[in-house]
């Protein structure tokens, strides 16, 4: 008897290990890389049961394994704990709990915050940091205690913030521990839609406190800030700030593509992640859009796309070409020149399929441009497809 209760004691070790980790298909995501580095999909902003999210922590690893992602950060508010009757207020939980389960999944989870003030400056997220106690000021610990008595009904104690300043102390402190902040969603539908770049950004900006924007969330897409990132010289960021489970805030945010940012980095790593935003080697990624600097989506593009020798010559002597996506973008081509005009103006290339250019008589190169990558907030991608001949690929 003893001996088969032991036997049966063994058996059941393989089962509780294995019961950890559930057989939930992951959904490849083809984006390609570019020279010298990796294209990481990332999301940098996710809430959880922590502050005003519906879910635990490691349903966020299990969404980023199963929507094709490397790395997230969850990013609960410091100021807003509308659970704290039923879930306790700790700050670097979230993060801690996640982690376990990222190494599990391999998935690369980054420990992170939202510090949520009234604008200017508005909500930002600070990631990287080691941690976040140290990053909730004595001002957001005394309103904390004076509300303690309240319950679930009080969600956030941050007020107008413009008179002292106390977020210049919160990210003094995330600046000790090497922190990277970004000035999250600017722009509609928004409780701070007024896509309005302030005195204090700019002054944030230039003190090196506040190093990025999202240039896209909740499905959105604010040109505004693409351009405030090119001209203050700030990393672009595009996360979805989802507070409820993807498969409800999927449908919400009207977004067919998840928010991603795209970030080039030199391996699959938390620091190579860091280095690479701090170089602003990133781009963004939401529905059909693709938003970067011209540098990181020119690569993107051509890596993106395979263009054959010609299959075909007509008595024309037009040549017939197949292009293959071999991606997850979709890319919207408009010719400019040299397609013959016979056949299309524009062409749309769905992910992982194939079209066919078709040169027009005496020309080898195709003048075109990529209306869905924007290189700048009215400029899109300008590319060239040419004639493949022997001896060149
Ligand atoms: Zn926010
Ligand atoms: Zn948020």
């Amino acid at each position: 008897m003893r001996t088969l209760l032991l036997f049966s004691f063994f058996l059941l070790i393989p089962i509780l290990f294995t019961a950890q980790v559930e057989n939930i298909d992951r959904q490849d995501v083809i984006v390609p890389d570019i020279p010298g580095y990796q294209t990481l999909k990332c999301d940098f902003h996710l809430h959880t049961v922590f502050s005003d999210g519906t879910v635990w922590p490691t349903v966020r690893v299990t969404e980023a394994w199963e929507y094709g992602y490397d790395a997230i950060s969850i990013t609960d508010h410091i100021e807003g704990k509308p659970y704290r009757k039923y879930v306790p207020i700790d700050y670097n939980a979230p993060n801690d709990i996640a982690k376990q389960e990222g190494a599990i999944k391999d998935i690369i989870v980054i420990g992170g915050v939202e510090i949520t003030r009234n604008m200017p400056p508005g909500h930002m997220n600070a990631i990287f940091i080691e941690d976040a106690n140290k990053i909730v000021t004595e001002r957001i610990k005394n309103r904390f205690a004076r509300f303690k008595e309240k319950t679930s009904d009080y969600a956030f104690v941050d007020s107008i913030d413009r008179n002292h300043q106390d977020y210049l102390l919160a990210l003094e402190a995330v600046r000790e521990q090497e922190g990277f902040v970004f000035w999250n969603h600017p722009g509609p539908p928004g409780a701070y839609d007024s896509l309005t770049l302030y005195q204090e950004h700019i002054d944030l900006f230039e003190s090196g406190l506040l190093h990025g924007v999202e240039v896209s969330g909740w499905g959105a897409y604010w040109p505004e800030a693409f351009q405030w990132c090119l001209d203050y010289d700030l990393t672009l960021l595009s996360n979805s700030d989802y507070h409820y489970p993807h498969s409800i805030s999927g449908k919400s945010s009207r977004s067919d593509r998840r928010n991603s940012t795209l970030v080039f980095a030199e391996d699959r790593s938390a620091e190579s992640i860091r280095e690479a935003l701090v170089d602003k080697r990133t781009a963004v990624w939401v529905n059909d859009l693709v938003v970067g600097r011209r540098e990181h989506l020119e690569p993107l593009f051509y890596n993106a796309i395979e263009v054959a020798k010609p299959h075909y010559i007509d008595s024309r002597r037009r040549k017939f070409v197949k292009i293959h996506n071999t991606s997850d973008f979709l890319l919207e081509i408009e010719f400019i020149s040299g397609m013959a005009g016979a056949y299309f103006n524009d062409m749309i290339l769905k992910p992982r399929s194939s079209q066919i250019l078709v040169f027009e008589t005496g020309t080898d190169t195709i003048e075109a441009k990529v209306r869905n990558f924007h290189i700048a907030p009215n400029e899109q991608l300008p590319v060239q497809f040419t004639i493949q001949v022997d001896g060149a690929n």
